[in-house]
Order: C-alpha cells, then sequence, then structure tokens
C-alpha cells in the first residue's frame, strides 16, 4: 500500500524522535520529510503535500502543534497523528476538537505508530477501493449500499453500531486495530471514557454471525478482521 508517492510529514523538534520515525517508516516505503518547527511545518506541507502529518504538540517558536493543526485544517483534510508527552497535552488535544485523527504518546512504539498511520490511511483510502458489497465469509455477506448483512443469504438484524463496527474492520481486514483506534472509527467524539463498548458489540457480532465470522482477538491489541 505505501508507494513512492505517499509523503508523510514529521513534525518533531526532538532529532532523535524524527530521526528514529523517519527510519521505519522509509523501511516500510513511505517518503517522510522532516520540519523542526511549526513556521518549517507550514512551509513542508505546502511543498510536499503529504498524505499524513505526524505533529508533536510541544514545538519551540511561535506556533506549537495545536496551532500548526488549526493552520492545516483551515484549508486540508489531511490526517493528522499527534504526539503528546503529557496528559494535559492529551486533553488539550481531545478537548479542543481540532480534527486530530489519532495520536501517540510519548515514549511509543515506533512500530505501533507505523501500524496506525497504515490504518489511518486505509481508511482515507478505502472508499475509493472498496465496493458496497463484501464477502466475509462463504455464506455471510456485507452489503454497505444497503446496509445489511445476510447469513446463507437470509438477512440478520444488527443494530447501527454493529453494523458500522463490521463495516469499519471490514474496511480495514486484516490489520489488528486497537479498542481505540476502532471507538475512534465507529463511535468518533462519543466513545471517551467506555473502553468496553467495544467488547460487547464484538461480542453481539460474533453471537449474530456466528462461527463463519473471522474475528480475532489480538493479545494486547484489540481485534482483527481476516
Ligand atoms: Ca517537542
Amino acid at each position: 500500500m505505501a508507494s513512492d508517492e505517499t509523503v508523510i510529514v514529521i513534525v518533531e523538534d526532538d532529532p532523535n524522535i524524527s530521526d528514529l520515525v523517519e527510519l521505519y517508516l522509509r523501511r516500510e516505503g513511505f517518503r517522510p520529510y522532516q520540519a523542526e518547527n511549526g513556521e518549517r511545518a507550514l512551509e513542508v506541507i505546502r511543498q510536499r503535500k503529504p498524505s499524513l502529518v505526524l505533529l508533536d504538540v510541544g514545538l519551540p517558536g511561535d506556533l506549537d502543534g495545536l496551532d500548526v493543526c488549526r493552520r492545516i485544517r483551515s484549508d486540508s483534510q489531511v490526517p493528522i497523528i499527534f504526539m503528546t508527552a503529557r496528559d494535559d497535552e492529551i486533553d488539550r488535544v481531545l478537548g479542543l476538537e481540532l480534527g486530530a485523527d489519532d495520536y501517540v504518546t510519548k515514549p511509543f512504539s515506533p512500530r505501533e505508530l507505523v501500524a496506525r498511520v497504515k490504518a489511518i490511511l486505509r481508511r482515507v483510502e478505502a472508499p475509493r477501493q472498496t465496493s458496497p458489497v463484501v464477502e466475509l465469509s462463504d455464506n455471510i455477506v456485507l452489503d454497505s449500499a444497503r446496509r445489511e448483512v445476510t447469513v446463507a443469504g437470509e438477512p440478520v438484524a444488527l443494530a447501527t453500531r454493529e453494523f458500522d463496527l463490521l463495516k469499519f474492520l471490514a474496511d480495514n481486514s486484516g490489520l489488528a486495530l486497537t479498542r481505540r483506534q476502532l471507538l475512534d472509527g465507529v463511535w468518533g467524539d462519543d466513545w471517551i471514557g467506555d473502553d468496553r463498548t467495544v467488547d460487547v458489540h464484538v461480542r453481539q457480532l460474533r453471537k449474530k454471525l456466528g462461527e463463519e465470522l473471522r474475528l480475532a482477538t489480538v493479545w494486547g491489541v484489540g481485534y482483527r478482521l481476516d
């Protein structure tokens, strides 16, 4: 999925972090560019037209990460992942509804960050690629145009969020998604504080769709639809 065309801008003033993240992104075939402060970030983003921006919250100079996000959002919907250092930064990121797509807390694993990057890019690119009808197994068919799931031709009654969760998992199939990514992708702004909501809905999906649904629990991460 990553190609030479997939440009990612890393906005981070700590070169140890940006170099490490750049290394991991490069290894996955992305084309990363670095910016060490807010002003430079806006410049690089204008020049390179990235597919995604990794944005440190605490930046030196006149513009911090939140300012940069606001400026980006004034004319672009490019996905943004915040890199936050402290709890109060997370609160600000979440509280200001700046339109960030995800965030990671330092210190983070570069591997996990790359997984988040891929998940978001897949989500963004998904609508162009997926047909409205997806076969989840020999017998389970999801029709997003009709918002209907059938098992061996028989429609199954799913709650709205159950359908949305299944659709989101299907759009990201093969990818282990954290509960938070699922909450973020399916519940959006309503999710805060209730992590087990996902587990409850997964249980319902398994019950209603049966053994054939290849919905795996990934220990320590979340869920993956195969
Ligand atoms: Ca910083």
